[in-house]
C-alpha cells in the first residue's frame, strides 16, 4: 500500500484468499491504531462494528493496573478486529492504492541472478509454475517465511518460547471487556470483545503444562481461568458459551532475522517474531512495514543506494523494537516479575495517574522516560509512599 501510493509498481501475492483467518488474537495497541488512522483505515475498522474498548484490566500476580491511557491524536479507544476484518481491509487498501493483488498464489522459491534476488517463483492455485521478476522482493510471509528460508536470512537474539496458547470465541461475556491476567502458577488468560458480539478468550500456560492440557482442552481451559481468577472462572462457567472451535498453537522461539540482502527484505514476523503475550506483533508489523516502505522508496527513487537504505531499516527496526522484545520475552515467561518490574508496577498500581501512564507505555504512546527516567522513578515512588529501602532503580536487578 505504501509503495503503491508513492507510484511504484507493486505486486502482492498471498497463498490465502481474503477474508482470511490467521492463528492470532486481535489486540491492536494505540501505536498501531495511530498508524491505521494516519493511513485512513481506522474508520473502516470502526465501521465494521469492532467494539471500542475504553477500560483495561491488567493483572500481574496480584498487582492490578485498571484504567486507560490518555487519548492520543483522537485515538481514545482500542480495538480487537478479527483477522477476517483487518486483513481484508489492508488488502483492499493495497489494491485501491494501485497494487496488483494476486490471491491463492503460493511462493515456493526466490529467483536469483548473479547472487541477487530478482523475483519469486510460485503458482496460483493448481496452475502452472510462474516467475515474477522484481527489483526488490519483500518477504512478509509470517514466521514460516519461505522467502527467509530461501535467502538464508540468519537468526539472532533468539530466546526460547515459553508457552503455548489456546483461544476461542464466546457469547455471553459482553460485560467483561478487556482483561489480561497472570496467575501465580505460570498461567495467564486474556479476554477481548471482538466483532459479531463475540468475546475472544485465550489462555497461555508454560510448556510444562502442554501434555496434560491437550488431554482435555475444555476442562483445562476453564481450569486456567479458575486458577488465575476464581471469580471470573465462576462467571465464565455460568455465562460463557463457546461459539467456535479452539485454536491451539505452540508458538516458535522468539527471534530476529537479518532483514535485508541483495534484492530482498523481510518485514513482520518473517523477520522478527516474539511471544504473543504482549500482543505487539500486528503493531510492530505496521510500524516496520512503513519504515521499510520509506527506505525502499528512497532506494527506488535513487535518493540513496538501496543497500544503505535497507541497512538503516534493519538497524532502526532492531533499535526501536528492543524494549518491547525484552519486555515481552521477560513477561512471557509467566514467572515471578523481576524485582525492578515488581517494585515499579506495584507502585503504579496505587495511583490512577501512574496506572494510566503505564497503560500508555504498554500501548506505545507514552515514552519510557516518563516512567523510568531517574527523576520520574523518584516521583513514582514518592507518590506511592514506597519506603526508601524498598525502592529499586536498576532494571537489571
Ligand atoms: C496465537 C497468537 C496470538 C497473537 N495475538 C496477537 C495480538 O493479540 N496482537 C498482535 O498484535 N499480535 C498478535 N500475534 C502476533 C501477530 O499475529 C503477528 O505478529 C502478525 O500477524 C504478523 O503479521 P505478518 O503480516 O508478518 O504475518 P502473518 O499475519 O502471519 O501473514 C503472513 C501472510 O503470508 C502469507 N503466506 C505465508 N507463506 C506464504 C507463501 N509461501 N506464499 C504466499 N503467501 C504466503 C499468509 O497466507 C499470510 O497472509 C499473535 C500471534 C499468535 C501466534
Amino acid at each position: 500500500m505504501h509503495l503503491a501510493r508513492q507510484g511504484h509498481r507493486v505486486v502482492v501475492v498471498d497463498r490465502a484468499s481474503f477474508p482470511s483467518d490467521s492463528v492470532s488474537t486481535h489486540y491492536i495497541h494505540q501505536a498501531g491504531l495511530l498508524r491505521l488512522k494516519e493511513w485512513g483505515l481506522l474508520d473502516e475498522i470502526i465501521a465494521a462494528k469492532t467494539p471500542p474498548l475504553r477500560k483495561m484490566h491488567y493483572g500481574y500476580r496480584g498487582i492490578e493496573l485498571n484504567g486507560f491511557a490518555d487519548p492520543v491524536d483522537g485515538v481514545d479507544a482500542v480495538y480487537c478486529p478479527r483477522r477476517t476484518v483487518l486483513d481484508e481491509i489492508l488488502v483492499n487498501a493495497a489494491r485501491r492504492a494501485g497494487a496488483e493483488v494476486v490471491e491463492n498464489f503460493t511462493v515456493t522459491d526466490v529467483v536469483v541472478s548473479d547472487g541477487r534476488v530478482t523475483g519469486i517463483r510460485g503458482r496460483e492455485g493448481d496452475g502452472p509454475e510462474r516467475e515474477l521478476r522484481a527489483t526488490i522482493v519483500v518477504g512478509a510471509d509470517g514466521f514460516h517465511s519461505t522467502v527467509a528460508k530461501k535467502v538464508g536470512a540468519e537468526l539472532y537474539n533468539v530466546r526460547p518460547a515459553a508457552g503455548f496458547i489456546y483461544y476461542s470465541y464466546y457469547t455471553g461475556l459482553e460485560s467483561w471487556g478487556l482483561h489480561h491476567k497472570n496467575g501465580m502458577n505460570e498461567k495467564w488468560f486474556g479476554t477481548w470483545p471482538t466483532n459479531d458480539g463475540l468475546t475472544m478468550v485465550a489462555t497461555i500456560c508454560t510448556k510444562r503444562y502442554l501434555k496434560e492440557f491437550r488431554q482435555d482442552v475444555e476442562t483445562n481451559f476453564q481450569a486456567v481461568i479458575d486458577d488465575v481468577s476464581p471469580e471470573m472462572g465462576e462467571q465464565f462457567r455460568d455465562m460463557g458459551r463457546r461459539a467456535e472451535d479452539f485454536r491451539p498453537m505452540r508458538y516458535p522461539d522468539n527471534y530476529y532475522r537479518r532483514a535485508y540482502g541483495p534484492g530482498w527484505a523481510l518485514v513482520g514476523d518473517a523477520g522478527y517474531h516474539k511471544d504473543p503475550y504482549t500482543g505487539w506483533g500486528i503493531t510492530d508489523s505496521f510500524l516496520h512495514g512503513e519504515l521499510l516502505a520509506e527506505r525502499i522508496h528512497q532506494g527506488l527513487a535513487g535518493e540513496r543506494p538501496m543497500e544503505e537504505a535497507l541497512a538503516e531499516y534493519n538497524k532502526l527496526r532492531d533499535e526501536e523494537s528492543a524494549g518491547v522484545y525484552d519486555f515481552t520475552t521477560t513477561l512471557g515467561e509467566l514467572t515471578e516479575l523481576p524485582p525492578f518490574f515488581k517494585a515499579t508496577m506495584s507502585a503504579m498500581s496505587k495511583s490512577q495517574e501512574w496506572t494510566n501512564k503505564m497503560l500508555g507505555l504498554i500501548g506505545g504512546v507514552v515514552p519510557d522516560y516518563e516512567i523510568y527516567a531517574p527523576d520520574a522513578l523518584e516521583r513514582l515512588y514518592d507518590d506511592a509512599g514506597v519506603p526508601q529501602d524498598e525502592r529499586i532503580y536498576d532494571p537489571a536487578a
